[in-house]
């Protein structure tokens, strides 16, 4: 509590609005938006390096107590997009102890379940207490959190309604309401359910209403229940992905450095953006592609606005081939004639992927974006394909496939191979190997273990 006090010293508040009352970052860190410190704490250990386009976008008005319409759907990283500021308006507020102080109505269970789980997990240095409230389990443990004054409670609209027939629920001190997912209330036929909670709430409020689509009773209802609402909206980003051809690599995480030199041996990759997952392996991938004789220069937020600067004007003049990015220091990069994205880390918020990769492929061009994948971040493409709707083609012709063993040293190359070249690119996809259409991964066909793979470019240096 004392570090909570010293923190509120310091605080300057949340991120300003301009005029319009837009927010006046395209783009920012966590810190940036204006949450405190306990928060930003809390997303470090989730290990979010960087928010996501919804959260840039509507943190920043939630913190200023503004309604919010929010067009996005699962996978964007809206939970933390009202979870984060609506913690930070609870923890700041004077209302504790007088009842449930913010309710998020979500149409399932397993919703709400992850919902609930994200509010600990970022209240988790906060002292704020949340509820779980969802139908086909016993109702009476649900009773009881609700009589232990919780400042949260999220719920789904049918057992709701049934506590507070029970008069269980008490809601006259609510402040905040969110509407997630909002079309699929409708879809699953609980919109008069919706409706009945919202006639019981007090009229001073803020709200926050989610909804990937906006159908017309859902337009209906934004009506009714938001005022002046700020607009924020995560386009469907789906689309963007489709100009682009893509392709994902198997490989052991070790191996991706020299799994990027093989792929760079294609003289097509002319002018390549490469993602990584953080500031470190970003500095770590252009020192090594320096000390292998391929220009790059890494841009993160760590460098200064005239490096990033400098950075930026090398590569567009072609003077560095490469360029290692982290995703924050990408989104304002807006370079014509980036022939490849190459994901060195699989993004695990697929909407980031999509952005990504939305790098290339420009102006019309067609582009080509590529991305390796270690057994970790195996889930992170099917959550992507799920988002893009088809599946990525898999390159398993490389001198570098995945063997999946936990062992941190680099894996030989499958013997009879030269490691940097492998087999020469076919000009399809993807440089480097042939994708297997939209088939699966297809087994490795075993590399001797330990050492460094023949032929594959030098240095030490893990990355
Ligand atoms: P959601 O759209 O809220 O269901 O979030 C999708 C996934 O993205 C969840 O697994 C979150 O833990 C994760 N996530 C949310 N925000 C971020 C972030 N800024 N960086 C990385 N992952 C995030």
């Amino acid at each position: 509590m004392k570090k909570f006090v010293k923190f509120l010293k310091n605080f300057s508040g949340p991120a300003p609005l301009d005029e319009a009352g837009a927010t006046t970052q395209a783009s920012a860190d966590f810190p940036e938006l204006g949450l405190i410190e306990p928060l930003l704490r809390a997303v470090a250990e989730q290990g979010y390096t960087q928010p996501t386009p919804i959260q840039v976008a509507a943190i920043p008005y939630v913190l200023h107590g503004r309604d919010l319409l929010g067009c996005a759907q699962t996978g964007t990283g809206k939970t933390a997009a009202f979870a984060l500021p609506i913690l930070q308006r609870l923890a700041l507020g004077e209302g504790r102890g007088r009842g449930i102080r913010a309710l998020i109505l979500t149409p399932t269970r397993e919703l709400a379940l992850q919902i609930e789980e994200s509010f600990k997990d970022y209240g988790r240095y906060l002292s704020l207490k949340s509820a779980l409230v969802y139908g086909g389990v016993g109702i009476e443990p649900q009773r009881r959190a609700l009589a232990a004054r919780p400042d949260i409670v999220i719920a789904t609209p049918g057992r709701l309604l049934d506590l507070m027939g029970q008069g269980c629920v008490k809601l006259d001190a609510l402040e905040i309401f969110v509407l997630d997912e909002a079309d699929r209330m409708l879809d699953m036929g609980f919109i008069h359910d919706v409706k009945r909670v919202i006639s019981a709430l007090p009229k001073e409020r803020q709200n926050l209403l989610f909804s990937a689509t906006m159908p017309a009773e859902i337009q209906e209802l934004t009506k009714r229940i938001l005022h002046d609402p700020a607009k924020v909206e995560v386009t469907p980003v789906s689309s963007t992905a489709e100009r682009i051809d893509q392709a994902v690599y198997y490989v052991d995480r070790p191996n991706k450095r020299f799994l990027l030199m093989h792929v760079l041996g294609d003289d097509a990759v002319k002018r390549a953006l490469v993602f990584t997952r953080t500031k470190a392996i970003a500095n770590r991938v252009a020192g090594y592609l320096n000390d292998n004789g391929v220009t790059a220069e890494a841009i993160h937020g760590n460098k200064s606005q005239s490096a990033r600067q400098r950075a930026l004007t090398n590569f567009k003049s072609g003077t560095t081939r490469i360029l290692v990015a982290s995703d924050l220091a990408a989104r304002g990069i807006d370079i014509d004639e980036v022939t490849h994205v190459i994901n060195y880390d699989v993004p695990n918020v697929a909407d980031t992927y999509v952005h990504r990769i939305g790098r290339t492929g420009r102006a019309a061009a067609s582009g080509i974006a590529v991305s390796f994948c270690d057994p970790e971040e195996k889930s992170f493409i099917i959550g992507i394909e799920r988002l893009i709707r088809k599946k990525i083609p898999v390159v398993s012709d490389h001198p570098f496939p995945m063997t999946g063993k936990p062992d941190d040293s680099p894996q030989a190359a499958p013997s009879g191979r030269s490691g940097g070249g492998g087999r020469r690119p076919q000009r399809s996809a993807a440089p480097g190997g042939r994708p297997q259409g939209s088939g699966g991964q297809r087994r490795s066909r075993g590399g001797q273990q330990g050492g460094r793979p023949q032929g594959a470019p030098g240095g030490s240096n893990k990355v």
